[in-house]
């Protein structure tokens, strides 16, 4: 009997059929003798949906949130009043998403009143999505005999107050999830917990930002000692590259934690950037697996990096970012222009994805996402005034046209020639490379492009990966959505 952690994304509680589909699997895994954990993400297209709602009447649009309530009602209400035999459990259901819907017109009346969504409001406004859904999970699982109930994760993770990418306190989330979920889990009750949502200490919901149900599913996991996680999707696992972009794209069959991490946080949209981190010292596996293909294995992560007859397991490509430029030949020698630069880099909350200084230390460039580069470039100029004013840095400023090309592959920095055939590859299409980073991690090797070239780019560095037959092929599905909720 093991411990399950099962997570299920956007599109596989995305409509009536699909969430049976999804109690189907519990119900396998929990016949089998399993103790089953669920986490929940909204159904697809709902967080979207709200956060809409919350902009439009931020904006002063007081009707478009209401017509997206309704467009709400209709799909939660389709599942209940399909679905459900009982009324009993219909009648609770309806009212649980009336009153939360009737929470949502209220939020954002109070928004358009105050023309202003702050990031407080718009996590509680998010926060709607998963709360919604996760009952109707739970009530499915009743119908199949199976004793289920709903969680709120805004009692279990326990994060500070950085709305919209709230941080995590390990602790006191550990000590939460073990006193609330252990003691069900014993009774073979199968506990449906809200993804993406956690708590500050005050009780004031916040989310761990956008795709964020992964992490909660592996704080979770790792906090009930799981056996493995297992991250339900709409794909047939981690793919070399994006089928959208690469249509012969196949599946690669096992990753270890750093070649994941680092897909992840280089723009594959296959599990949120932190969701290994809880699981990597309890060495907890996760699978990633296809809720419409359920018997093909999908891919596994472990702390194994395979050495496969491939260095190069995977290409991905991270866009809307922007490279900033610090350049000025007073930087010559002058200890402390990076730190501070970084410094106010950090003070605008912006991400830097990679750094890379000239030889000649005559620049600086780093990569942010581009949201946040006029920020960026500001807080520097503010920074760096006097240095600025005495000349010694002549300008910083930042290229919005650029994406990020990151290759993947365990070992690649122990391979000699694995960099001078990507560059080939690159050289071959004749795609112009800006700036470089290898080794902060022995995972990868990442470009920054033009942005016209990345596809070409992509293109021609999977072909590196397919001709050493890497991968294997699951169903195709004619249509490969990639899960946003
Ligand atoms: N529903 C949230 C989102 O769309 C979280 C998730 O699906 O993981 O970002
Ligand atoms: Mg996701």
């Amino acid at each position: 009997m093991a411990t399950l952690t099962m997570k299920f994304g956007g599109t596989s509680v995305g409509s009536a059929d699909a969430m049976q589909q999804v109690a189907e699997i519990v119900r396998r895994a929990y016949d089998d003798g399993h103790r089953v954990l669920v986490v929940s993400s909204a159904m697809g297209g709902v967080t979207n949906m709200l956060i809409e709602g919350a902009r439009t009447a931020a904006a002063g649009d007081a009707s478009r949130y209401q017509v997206l309530a309704a467009t709400l009602r209709t799909m939660h209400e389709t599942p209940i009043r399909t679905l459900l035999q009982s009324e009993v459990e219909r009648i609770a259901l309806h009212d649980e998403i009336d009153a939360l819907l009737d929470e949502f017109e209220t939020l954002c009346y109070g928004i358009y009143v105050l023309r202003e969504a702050s990031p407080k409001a718009m996590d509680k406004v998010c926060s709607l999505g998963e709360r919604m859904c996760v009952p109707l999970i739970s009530a499915l699982l009743r119908q199949r005999g199976i004793p289920s109930m709903t969680l709120s994760a805004s009692y279990l993770i326990v994060t500070d107050d950085q709305f919209q990418n709230a941080g995590v306190c390990f602790e006191e989330t550990e000590a939460a999830v073990r006193r609330e979920v252990l003691p069900l889990l014993n009774k073979r009750v199968v506990p449906v917990v809200t993804g993406f949502i956690g708590a500050t200490r005050d009780g004031v919901i916040t989310t761990l930002g956008r795709s964020g149900s992964d992490y909660s599913a592996a704080l979770l996991g790792a906090y009930v000692d799981s056996d493995g996680v297992i991250i339900w999707t709409d794909v047939d696992g981690v793919m070399t590259a994006d089928p959208r972009v690469v249509p012969d794209a196949r599946v690669i069959p096992m990753l270890s934690y750093g070649e994941v991490g680092e897909m992840a946080y280089f723009g594959a949209k296959v599990l949120h950037s932190k969701t290994v981190q809880p699981l990597i010292e309890r060495n907890i596996p996760v699978r990633v697996k296809n809720t419409f293909n359920p018997d093909f294995e999908g891919t596994l992560i472990t702390h194994r990096s395979e050495t496969s007859p491939v260095t190069v397991k995977a290409v991905t490509a991270i866009r809307d970012v922007s490279l900033v430029t610090v350049a000025g030949r007073g930087m010559i020698g002058v200890p402390g222009i990076a730190a501070r630069t970084f410094a106010a880099v950090a003070k605008q909350h912006a991400n830097v994805l990679m750094i890379s200084q000239s030889s000649s230390e005559q620049s600086i460039c780093f990569v942010v996402p581009q949201d946040k580069a006029a920020a960026v470039v500001q807080a520097i100029e503010f920074e760096l005034a006097t240095e600025f004013g005495r000349q010694d840095i002549e300008r910083t400023w930042a290229d919005d046209n650029v994406e990020i090309i990151t290759v993947v592959g365990a070992g690649m920095r122990a391979r000699p020639g694995v960099a001078a055939r990507v560059f080939g590859a690159m050289g071959d299409a004749d795609v112009n490379i800006l700036a470089i980073a290898q080794g902060a991690s022995d995972y990868c090797l990442s470009m920054v492009i033009d942005a016209e070239a990345t596809e070409t780019a992509v293109r021609q560095i999977h072909g590196l990966i397919l001709l050493n037959g890497y991968g294997s092929n699951g169903h195709k599905p004619e249509a490969i959505t990639l899960e946003t909720s």
